[in-house]
């Protein structure tokens, strides 16, 4: 596979290492073009027409099929529109609703804080007596007892870039009765997933991470078809009823997939995503995944050789991580501003990670190589110790 060829295909100023593709992806530079015929052909000279006319409604079924071969999703079982919270909170509330006379949510304390939280007011909202239950990553199989409903788990941790096996717990799962909800936000792009063949029952993921859709992008779920007749949509939204424009003051749910759609999709934001879906056409994600392991790799052994002061915070075996890796360093949020300032833009998470993201589509060895040497100045030389770099900003 040439990745010269995909990575022609990004805007990455020039000087900038960009290793947080795990956070944001880069705009493919056919985004532009597509965003601005959008924006004149279609709003501009069709206005409402659009609708019918340019297919914007069924946009999120378009896209939910592109994505759905990423994530080895059959035809008809994932849709696009929303966002990644409201995705985990719709997902969760459809398994427990099959699974109705047991009372735990199990997840792992490396789970985003969002998934977490919709789950927990989800919960406290509707079930009193049920209880999310976390437990250590490495814990999760032993935890699996005939009380969980639903394993909701996000594959690729955000933090440590750990993966869980996606198949075998599933597997585990359901041997006790529990169904699943993976969360591919660190992994849909990344590599390869297989969610029919691991039998996933519910998945849902982001697109503007390893997807490349662009700020704010909007999300994808997955609903596997043993259960999609079934689902009543919490979020019982217009889009999502069987006949939007009959009005009806009832709500039906929509066929299949289509009923897990809720408001008015984000047309313009949907472009962009289609344009970064198109990079990914004739790229085997088992390629991607092999890049991704090969820089990793490179990456740690050269950090543990040049920066002894950064304590590996990820799995040392690749096939236990996704395409993230992190490192621990108390004076880790100052390093990695002087890093960004010296253009090798990686990303902090609390109390004291510095997270670096490696995708092949737009980032190869000579980009690492150079990213080394100056990572290996900031730490040697202590070139973090500025107080301009230790202000805490918004974003981190
Ligand atoms: C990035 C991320 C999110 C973000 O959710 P949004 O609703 O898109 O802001 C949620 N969960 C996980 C695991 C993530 O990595």
């Amino acid at each position: 596979m040439d990745f010269a060829e995909t990575r022609a295909q990004f805007y990455i100023p020039e000087h900038i290492v960009y290793l947080d593709g795990n956070s944001l992806g880069p705009l493919p530079i056919a985004a532009e073009r597509r965003v601005a015929a959008l924006l004149r052909e279609e709003w501009g000279a069709q206005l409402i027409a659009g609708w019918n006319d340019a297919g914007w409604m069924q946009q999120p079924a378009r896209l939910g099929e592109r994505i759905g071969t990423l994530i080895g999703a059959p035809p008809g079982t994932v849709t696009v529109g929303e966002t990644l919270s409201i995705r985990i909170y719709q997902a969760l509330a459809a398994a427990l609703d099959r699974v109705p006379d047991r009372k735990v949510v199990l997840s792992d304390t490396g789970n985003f804080p969002s998934d977490l939280y919709m789950a927990k007011t989800y919960l406290q909202r509707f079930d009193q007596d049920a209880e999310l239950r976390l437990v250590a990553p490495q814990e999760v199989e032993a935890a699996l007892d005939e009380s969980v409903a639903v394993l909701m788990l996000t594959q690729v941790d955000y933090r440590s870039g750990r993966l869980h096996d996606m198949a075998h717990l599933t597997r585990a799962a359901h041997a006790c009765g529990a169904l699943t909800l993976w969360d591919l936000a660190h992994s849909a792009g990344a590599l390869p997933v297989a969610l029919a063949a691991a039998g996933a029952d519910f998945a849902a993921g982001c697109t503007y991470k390893y997807l490349n859709g662009g700020p704010g992008a909007p999300a994808f779920i997955y609903v596997a078809p043993a259960h999609i007749d079934a689902v009543q949509p919490v979020l019982s939204g217009w889009l999502g009823h069987r006949a939007p424009f009959a009005f009806d003051p009832d709500y039906r749910p929509g066929a299949g997939i289509e009923r897990m759609r809720v408001g008015t999709p984000p047309v313009i934001a949907m472009a962009a995503l289609e344009a970064a879906l198109d990079v990914f056409d004739g790229v085997d994600m088992n390629d991607i995944r092999d890049a991704s392991m090969a820089l990793a790799e490179y990456f740690i052994d050269e950090v543990q050789r040049r920066c002894p002061q950064l304590i590996l915070a990820s799995p040392r075996d690749p096939a236990l991580r996704g395409s993230q890796v992190s490192f621990a360093f108390d004076q880790g949020y100052a390093a990695m501003q002087a890093l960004i300032e010296r253009g090798v833009i990686g990303d902090f998470r609390a109390p004291d990670i510095m997270r670096f993201g490696f995708a092949p589509l737009y980032i190869n060895r000579q980009d690492l190589t150079r990213a080394l040497d100056i990572l290996e100045e900031v730490i040697r030389d202590e070139l973090w110790d500025n107080p301009a770099y230790k202000v805490r900003r918004a974003v981190t």
